[in-house]
């Protein structure tokens, strides 16, 4: 009798990299490998932080400063509106609908003020977590966050599945859809094929 699969990753993605054209500038940053994934493999549930709050398509440059006490405040870089209590709004919607869909990893959009790991400009330096990425680890944190950027380095690749695989153990999910999107991926790669 065929056993049944292991459910596929389920993965929440920065919507931009998935097509979508909901960037500030109305384009998008699709990564190849994010769409091209079987859904045996992979559950994409997009999620946009700027868009979803209702900063509209085009719409004003956003970037990080620290305000008061360090605490991380987002500010139009035209109007210098402080829109974080609007994004904050948004987070706890997006934060709703991702509950029920129980996400395994995030993967975001390097270098956005809303969705970098690591890599938001703040006060000249490009090494802060993006707002909903500083939320979202607070949020879920037994979910391992990467970037696109980090996906594209054999290091980065391999700190992922193995970040993967224990989120998997600690759910007693099987690692078949980890194993198989490893393989896949090493194909899409060269850094990533010599991760597993
Ligand atoms: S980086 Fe994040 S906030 Fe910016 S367009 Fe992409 S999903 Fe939206």
């Amino acid at each position: 009798m065929p056993t049944n699969p292991a459910p596929p990753l389920v993965l929440a993605v920065s919507r931009c990299l998935l097509g979508a054209p909901v960037r500030y500038d109305g384009g998008h940053k699709t990564t190849g490998w994010l769409l091209e994934a079987p859904e045996t493999m992979i559950r994409r549930l997009p999620f946009c932080p700027e868009f979803e709050a209702g900063l509209g398509v085009p719409r004003e440059p956003i970037e990080l400063r620290r305000g008061p006490g360090g605490v991380m405040r987002v500010i139009g870089l035209v109007s210098g509106r402080d829109v974080t209590p609007t994004l904050e709004d948004a987070f706890k919607v997006i934060a709703d609908r991702l509950d029920g869909e129980s996400p395994e990893a995030f993967v975001f959009k390097s270098r956005s003020p809303s969705c970098a790991v690591g890599s938001a400009s703040v006060d000249g330096r490009a090494d802060a977590d993006g707002l909903f990425a500083a939320w979202a680890a607070a949020r879920w944190p037994d979910c391992p966050r990467v970037d696109e950027r980090l996906l594209e380095n054999t290091e980065g690749v391999r700190r992922f599945f193995e970040a993967l695989r224990r989120g998997r153990s600690r759910l007693c999910l099987g690692d078949g859809p980890v194993d198989a999107w490893e393989r896949w991926l090493a194909t899409r790669t060269p850094g990533a094929a010599s991760a597993s």
